[in-house]
């Protein structure tokens, strides 16, 4: 049964390489937190017909690589302004022939290839918490942001396993092949420990990756640039913009699914922020 809802609940937006604005009328907000600074202040404002706020994980100007994005202070950040959704958009590469660029992937699966981030919010004193992450995207997010991919201009993929690589370097062929040999549909750097971070904060987490390039090439002869991962996704961007705002539009407004209740019931350290 629905409880609750609340369409002043703000839906939290993260903007990927190529996605650095998107609200008419951004505020900005500074917000401190216990892991240091968000990337930039997170901007409020509306999209869609709702509030929301926006935050580019990279900093507006680009400045943070992947593996100096601080994942835990833009999502304490978002979660501390109200957010309990988050959509999160990024630029991957194909490692599927037919994920060719310009594809829309809801990705329902990850694989953490990462290293030497922080990726918890639970490493101080305090009780060990454990959160499940058998199914990393929000269970409710997910359709709704297929719909709104099939429903747009760009060809749109319901699932997919996401792998998530250090960089900032790109894959080599063999890292490329093993990757999709190993099961995966696409490869961003960015997609971990980010959905982590967000079911240790209770928050539910929607990826919509746009593919950009074909990673190393693992069938054809080219290998990806940054700037032609630039390029894609600017060629995209507006396209991609329609289908954020109608993931946002349509996103549930009230608190019955599984992730905002992941953290119900535990012992929690005291520096967290509760369910
Ligand atoms: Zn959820």
């Amino acid at each position: 049964m629905t409880v609750v809802t609340d369409t002043t609940e703000p839906v939290g937006i993260l903007g990927g390489s190529g996605l650095y604005r998107l609200l008419d009328a951004p505020e900005p907000v500074a917000v401190a937190t216990p892991f240091g600074d968000p990337s930039d202040p997170p901007s409020r404002g509306t999209f869609a017909g709702r509030p929301v706020v926006f935050l580019p994980r990279h900093g507006a100007d680009h400045r943070f690589p992947p593996h100096r994005v601080n994942y835990r202070a833009n999502l304490w950040a978002l979660r501390s302004l109200g957010v309990r959704q988050v959509v999160a958009a990024s630029a991957v590469g194909g490692l599927r022939p037919e994920l060719t660029a310009g594809t829309v992937v809801v990705p329902d699966q990850v694989v953490d290839r990462t290293w030497g981030r922080e990726h918890t919010v639970y490493d101080g004193e305090g009780p060990v918490v454990h959160v499940p992450f058998a199914d990393p995207y929000c269970p409710r997010g997910r359709p709704v942001a297929v719909r709104a991919a099939r429903a747009g201009t760009l060809p749109a993929v319901d699932g997919g396993t996401m792998v998530v690589i250090q960089g900032p370097r790109f894959s080599s062929r063999a890292e490329s092949r093993r990757n999709a040999a190993e099961g995966g549909s696409v490869v961003g750097m960015t997609g971990m420990p980010e959905a982590a971070i967000a079911r240790e904060l209770a928050l539910c987490y929607t990826s919509l990756a746009l593919v950009t390039d074909a990673d190393a090439g693992v069938d054809v002869e080219s290998s990806v640039t940054h700037a032609a991962v630039l390029e894609a996704f600017a060629r995209n961007v507006v396209a991609l913009t329609a289908v954020l705002h109608d993931v946002v539009a349509a996103l549930p407004a009230d608190d019955d699914c599984p992730c905002r209740h992941v953290l119900d019931g535990l012992d929690l350290p005291a520096s967290v922020a509760g369910p």
